[in-house]
């Protein structure tokens, strides 16, 4: 690995940056680039913080191949910059010595529920201009999935630690321990006199199997294990069903916690897996078992049935998958982990405001619900994607919230 200086010097700083183009906030990267290479860390530091307030998180855990890096020129003949690699030590230095301006504050009460990655980046766009923002959260901190969901092994804590010291500094409120929609609805907040609501509540619920066995004492969802745990005893062996950036994190965690054999069980191909490139190369290095093209059938007391799954190249050039319910076998288990996606759940009693089908809340491009005042974005109406695009998301709700906050003034 070279030198993060060397790196920026390879950067051909693009008139068209391709890695720009295809990061979700994008990110100014030649300028950035160039900022570090003379020296002017801290004003590449502000320019990352003010683009893209959760910088010193994306840096760390955004899947990288698939935006900035898989877009970068040089790599189409030989090895991408690592761009991500520059940001993370800009953002964390300038998180680390960051001076929280005077900001006159302008007396415009604004509510967040939830402080994953979408509300707190619309919690510290909001703070920066002078708003009276207070942030509920249903958890006892900050982070949403940052904190309770992705292990510290991939995103260090104290980050978490740094943006709550700064949202300190610059004023919020914090309500931890608070859910909206339960004794406090989203309706009593406007008599109290908040102007406009900002929902990110995410995706609390994990998706079922919908199987035999689901309720098993040794069965778990892996958004449930990744809260906490400590307070889980997994066992020796451990199948994880699901292949996804959750799957990898639970089967990881259960490798470091207990030292457990954990075998991960996959429908469809290794080319077919969601989770981040280099997470599913790590957890190879763990020693993850992979067993792909398997489906789960049913969870017995002795682990997990599945059935083969034949991977079909149509004709078309499309792929299909189709189970083989003539072969079965079985994966023996102390403990079974589902991870195979979330949905909206109890996260947010909307109350008046329309949701989908699907339970997620219903928003207009720039996140504006049914209900005059309240926004959303992030999980909670996208369903399930990544903390770069749920701070995009904040990012472009942002502007309208703030056109409605002065046509209320
Ligand atoms: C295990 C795991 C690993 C992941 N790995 C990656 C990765 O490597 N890279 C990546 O980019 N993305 C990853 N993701 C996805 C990413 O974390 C999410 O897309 C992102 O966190 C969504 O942000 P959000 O703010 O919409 O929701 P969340 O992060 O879910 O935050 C929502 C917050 O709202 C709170 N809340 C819920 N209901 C209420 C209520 N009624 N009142 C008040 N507060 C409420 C919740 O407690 C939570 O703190 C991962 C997700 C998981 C689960
Ligand atoms: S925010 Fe993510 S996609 Fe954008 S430049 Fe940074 S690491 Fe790349």
């Amino acid at each position: 690995m070279s030198s993060i200086k060397k790196e920026a010097e390879r950067c051909l700083k693009c008139k068209n940056p391709r890695c720009a183009a295809n990061c979700p906030v994008a990110t100014p990267i030649p300028q950035v680039m160039q900022l570090f290479l003379d020296g002017e860390i801290e004003e590449a530091g502000r320019v990352l913080f003010e683009n893209n307030p959760l910088t010193a998180v994306t840096s760390i855990i955004c899947p990288h191949e698939r935006n900035c890096a898989g877009h970068c020129v040089l790599g189409i003949k030989s090895t991408p910059v690592e761009f991500y690699r520059i940001e993370e030590y800009i953002s964390r230095f300038y998180l680390e010595t960051m001076t929280v301006p005077e900001i006159e504050k302008n007396g415009i009460k604004v509510a967040v529920a939830g402080a994953g990655p979408a509300g707190l980046a619309m919690s510290l766009m909001l703070l920066a201009k002078g708003y009276d923002v207070t942030l509920f959260e249903a958890q006892d901190d900050i982070g949403g999935v940052l904190r309770y969901g992705i292990p510290p092994f991939r995103l260090p804590r104290d980050l978490l630690d740094m943006y709550k010291d700064v949202l300190l500094r610059m004023g919020v409120r914090f309500r931890p321990n608070t859910r909206i929609g339960t004794n406090l609805q989203i309706a009593d907040l406007f008599p109290d006199g908040y102007k406009a609501v900002f929902v990110a509540a995410g995706t609390g619920r994990p998706n079922r199997l919908g199987l035999l066995g689901e309720t098993l004492g040794h069965v778990h969802f892996a958004i449930d294990y990744l809260k906490s745990p400590d307070t889980f005893r997994l066992g020796n062996r451990v199948a994880v069903v699901g292949a996804g950036n959750v799957a990898i994190d639970a089967a990881r965690t259960a490798i470091r916690r207990e030292r457990s054999h954990v075998t991960i069980l996959h429908f469809m191909g290794e080319e077919d897996m969601t989770a981040n490139r280099d997470e599913v190369e790590m957890a190879e290095i763990d020693g993850v078992e992979f067993v792909h093209y398997a489906q789960a059938v049913r969870i017995t007391d002795e682990g997990v049935r599945c059935v083969r799954v034949n991977r079909i190249e149509n004709e078309d050039g499309s792929v299909s998958f189709e189970e083989d319910y003539t072969e079965t076998f079985d994966v023996p288990a102390d403990s079974v982990i589902l991870a195979i996606g979330q949905g909206p759940g109890a996260d947010v009693n909307a109350g008046s405001i329309k949701v989908t089908q699907r339970g997620f809340l219903e928003v207009n491009e720039f996140g504006e619900t049914n209900t005059p005042g309240v926004y959303a974005a992030g999980d909670i109406v996208t369903g399930p994607k990544t903390v770069v695009e749920a701070v995009a998301f904040a990012k472009k709700v942002f502007p309208h919230m703030e056109e409605y906050l002065k046509s209320q003034a």
